[in-house]
């Protein structure tokens, strides 16, 4: 009955990378290693790493008239994300600019770029979207009023994954759409702000989301796993031992996972445990996008 296992509403950007000895004081110019380009940003990591899983999938998304918007279509295409969906112009690409120093340490200047030009409209223009898609997945590096128009946009009986990064306080009808609202512990803590008593532990953090109108929670735990919420309780996921080397994207490659998992039935629980699975074997190698793993991948770990 749906066309789309998921449709991912959100960021593409192109990651530029140079490494550096040190970073660059005021006025100063350092010299630094070739520079690598990379397809990034929230929204295109998660329609990437859920299609490679085998979810059919659709990207919601803005690039920008030039050489980036192409190498993100094509690394949508390549992956076997429907891009019909993705609009053209508008403003330059969105850019995230990254020194990293022998540390390893990153430094990131973000150029919204022609992520911050989706609007609310076309949001709703793309209502044929977002009826044949069963779940819909968005993140932050939109402007607010976009994500709030995806929340008052849903087919009924479509599903609202969010993963509110980077952070800000959230309406309360975007919350209330929420299932799950998916949060690491920066997040819990800017989405709670001054709530009383939110305390230490990822268990009260939950909890305390909860309260806030999602009709279910996840929190991750990094090497720790995850933390699931709902009416019915708290539940530990176990973390899946790995040795990693690279944890970016790591957290777009679960909630795209969990999204899929929860779209084909699965108990939230469950949905995370696999979702655990994916994250882990995205973390054991170099990248975003490139680290993300097939079923097949994750059924051999
Ligand atoms: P974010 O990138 O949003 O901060 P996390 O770092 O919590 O998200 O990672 C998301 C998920 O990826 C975790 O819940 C976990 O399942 C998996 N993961 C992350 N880091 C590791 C790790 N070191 N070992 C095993 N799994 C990991």
């Amino acid at each position: 009955m749906y066309d789309y296992d998921l449709l991912v509403v959100g960021s593409a950007n192109a990651d530029l990378v140079i490494g550096v000895e040190r970073r660059p004081g005021a006025g100063e110019t350092v010299l630094g290693s070739d520079l690598a380009v990379h397809p990034g940003g929230k929204g295109a990591n998660q329609a990437v790493a859920a299609a490679r899983l085998g979810a059919r999938t659709a990207l919601l998304a803005r690039v920008g008239d030039d050489g980036h918007g192409r190498l993100l279509l094509e690394s949508q295409r390549a992956a076997g994300v429907d891009t019909a969906g993705v609009l053209v112009g508008g403003a330059p690409t969105g850019v995230a600019l990254i020194t990293v120093d022998p540390s390893g340490d990153n430094s990131i200047v973000v150029s919204p770029g022609a992520n911050g030009r989706l609007t609310p409209a076309d949001v709703r223009a793309a209502g044929d979207l977002f009826r044949a898609s069963r779940v819909v997945s968005t993140q932050l590096e939109i402007p607010l009023e976009t994500v709030l128009e995806v929340a008052r946009n849903l087919a009924p009986g479509t599903r609202l994954v969010l993963n509110p990064s980077p952070p800000q306080p959230l309406p309360a009808e975007v919350l209330a759409a929420c299932d799950p609202l998916i949060v690491n512990e920066h997040e819990a803590k800017v989405i709670l702000g001054d709530t009383a008593g939110a305390g230490d532990r990822p268990e009260d953090w939950a909890r305390l989301l909860l309260e806030k109108g999602p009709r279910s929670v996840v929190v991750t735990l990094g090497g720790e796993g995850a933390l699931v919420a709902s009416p019915e309780g708290v539940a530990r996921v176990p973390s899946v031992k790995v040795r990693a080397v690279d944890t970016t994207g790591a957290g777009d490659a679960f909630t795209a996972a969990l999204a899929w998992r929860l779209g084909a039935g699965e108990p939230l629980a469950e949905a995370a445990a696999y979702a655990a699975r994916v994250g882990a074997v995205a973390v054991t190698r170099e990248g975003a996008q490139v680290s993300y793993p097939t079923a097949a991948e994750v059924a051999a770990l």
